[in-house]
């Protein structure tokens, strides 16, 4: 593979070795011309850093600090995501069949995310650098993991309909994995990002424990994941609400395959029109919106959608209640979320005590150098 070189220039070598994976493009001596695997130079022409370079203002992202080929650094990254999932016991759980594999930078593999669903891999690519190296990168997953059947999503995340997306290697279609043992059926080729939001697997579980006796409304449940806990938790009754009627079929699906039908129920609305009827009566609330802040420039108005959902669904809860709410947006920090909530008390004049915070699990590892990676923030709280 043909890789292009990028010199930094003097002074900028500062945030490279300190492991930061991000160079702007103001710290080079010329802007990469185009998405693809890249070498990066000091400015004495000295090597710094493999990676890939990108035409945005992020122009730079590093793989390794070593100068070796992708197709070794990524041999090297996948043994190691690998190994690292074996350790946390989610390779060969009998109860949880579904996890993420490779979590780009926090996996030393930017731009790179691959979910296991049992003998499935799904491949999502955020660069097209990757694309570029999806015959090594489907050999090297298949030969690692043994796992036969690779299905590629591009086109959504590279913004290019055009791109080739399906399997490259076996076959397979929408199939039924268990998630701490309770059942959920996926579907990656129709389905949202790689099918299934395998980040809130903790969360899920956390609100399956404080379900029992609830009356459980969940906002934004795309197939129903946290419904499902909340139903095998023992409440006794839960809703799941979301604008997408395709994600609504699934959870109806899935509240069957489990055998929870009679107490559940989905309502296709949007969600800022519903809580603005939200009937009373609802012990538990769960709030996990889409990320409403996709770049810098959206983060107002996200912070607004936020807090008015936040708003609402603390007004709307009956006291007592508990509120689990999320924000997955990466421009939004905790600090920012906090006092996202913080205002919503405010606004609902209601008091509102915090239980716990949350995050992504371990699965989704971010580099200490690489903060921005912790993108899921949750809080638990009361509201009396
Ligand atoms: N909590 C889910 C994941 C939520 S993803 C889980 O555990 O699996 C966000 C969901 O919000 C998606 O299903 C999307 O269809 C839905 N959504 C986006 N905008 C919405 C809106 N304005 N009103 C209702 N749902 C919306």
């Amino acid at each position: 593979m043909e890789l292009s070189t990028l010199e930094l220039l003097p002074g900028k070598e500062a945030s490279v070795k300190r492991g930061h994976p991000w160079v702007f493009s103001g710290a080079l001596r010329s802007k990469p011309t185009h998405s693809g695997w890249a070498r990066l130079l000091d400015h004495n022409g000295r090597f710094q850093a493999l990676g890939i370079a990108e035409t945005g203002s992020i122009a730079f992202k590093m793989a390794s600090f070593d100068e070796v080929t992708p197709e070794a650094h990524l041999e090297h990254a996948v043994t190691r995501a690998l190994k690292m999932r074996q350790e946390l016991g989610l390779w060969d759980s009998p109860h949880t069949q579904m996890h993420r594999l490779v979590f780009a930078e926090g996996d030393a593999l930017p731009g790179l995310v691959v979910d296991r669903y049992g003998d499935h891999l799904v491949v999502q690519l955020h660069s097209m650098a990757w694309y570029a190296l999806r015959e090594a990168l489907t050999e090297i997953l298949v030969r690692q993991t043994g796992i036969p059947n690779v299905y590629f999503k591009t086109r959504e995340s590279l913004h290019q309909p055009d791109l080739e997306e399906g399997y490259v290697s076996g076959q397979g279609r929408a199939e039924v994995f268990l998630e701490h043992g309770i059942r959920f059926k996926v579907d990656w080729e129709t389905g949202q990002k790689t099918g299934f939001f395998l980040d809130q697997r903790e969360s899920r579980a956390l609100v399956g424990q404080r379900c029992a006796g609830a009356r459980v409304l969940n906002i934004f449940s795309y197939t129903g994941g946290f419904s499902m806990y909340a139903l095998a938790g023992g409440a006794t009754e839960v809703w799941s609400i979301d604008s997408s009627k395709k994600a609504l079929v699934l959870a109806d699906e899935n509240a069957a395959l489990n055998g929870f039908a009679d107490r559940h129920r989905s309502v296709a609305e949007d969600a800022f029109a519903f809580l603005g009827h939200l009937p009373e009566g609802f012990d538990r609330i769960v709030l996990d919106p889409p990320a409403f802040a996709k770049n810098r420039h959206s983060t107002h108005n996200a912070t607004q959608a936020y807090r008015r959902i936040n708003r609402m669904a603390i007004e709307g809860i009956e006291p007592g209640g508990e509120l689990f709410t999320f924000s997955c947006s990466q421009h939004i920090d905790r600090p920012l979320f906090e006092s996202i909530v913080r205002s919503a008390a405010i606004d609902a004049r209601r008091r509102v005590v915090v239980l716990g915070h949350h995050t992504q699990p371990p699965d989704h590892p971010f580099d200490v150098q690489h903060p921005e990676g912790e993108y899921l923030k949750g809080l638990w709280v009361r509201v009396l």
